[in-house]
């Protein structure tokens, strides 16, 4: 299967892709964990977009998809993929389209601004896995240690506050319009299906919601 996970930054897009990707057997491809890699490994790419993400800006379409091209001709991503937070843009959604990349299912996970913003700053992440955590809602074992490598967890640079607020800004300018767009592809009958899923609750209940969406599908 070929999935979009979409929702606001902190909506826990990365939480729900972790258990999809398992679930499917198919490979989360995190368009944002691709860009801190290239930035911890000083790539081209990561130095033309360190400052952007930092900002809470967006990284140039024709970069991201450029990167995301090559990531979906790998051999791992021949039985399916789960996009998360690609596409960002209407540009890129309707790139993905003109190359007749089929999308099966695009889920939306909804979480309002409020909670969004407490959410993000208990975010806590293991950078080198992209593993999130959050200090209330769900704490690793060990305060500040990632459960699976013993590795400590940080808080990402673009989590603080005021670039949380304008994070949310951008999304609802940009990424919002993409709900309407894959809508109205539903709508059109075109092998895509759209899921709305409620991302306030436990992370257990979203995630089975989620599960059991796709079941139907499969
Ligand atoms: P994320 O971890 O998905 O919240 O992404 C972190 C940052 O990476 C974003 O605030 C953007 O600066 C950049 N980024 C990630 N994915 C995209 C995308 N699809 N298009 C543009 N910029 C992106």
């Amino acid at each position: 299967m070929q999935i979009i996970l979409l929702g606001a930054p902190g909506a826990g897009k990365g939480t729900q892709a972790q258990f999809i990707s398992k679930h499917l057997n198919i490979p989360q491809i995190s368009t944002g964990d691709m860009l801190r890699a290239a930035v911890a490994n000083k790539t081209e790419l990561g130095l033309k977009a360190k400052d952007l993400m930092e900002k809470g800006d967006l990284v140039p379409d024709g970069l991201i998809l450029d990167l995301v091209q090559n990531r979906i001709s790998e051999a791992d991503c021949s039985n399916g993929f789960l996009f998360d937070g690609f596409p960002r843009t209407l540009e890129q959604a309707n790139a993905l389209k003109d190359r007749e990349v089929k999308i099966d299912c695009v889920i939306e996970i909804m979480v309002d601004d409020d909670e969004i913003i407490e959410r993000m700053s208990g975010r806590r992440v293991h950078p080198a896995s992209g593993r999130t955590y959050h200090i209330k809602h769900n704490p690793p074992k060990q305060n500040n240690i990632d459960n699976e490598t013993g590795e400590a967890l940080i808080q990402r640079p673009d989590d603080n506050e005021e670039t949380v607020k304008k994070r949310l800004s951008i999304y609802h300018e940009q990424t919002y319009p993409l709900f309407e767009f894959y809508k109205g592809l539903s709508s059109k009958k075109l092998p895509t299906n759209y899921v709305e899923i409620n991302g306030i609750g436990g992370i257990d209940d979203i995630q089975l919601q989620i599960i059991n969406n796709i079941e139907k599908l499969r």
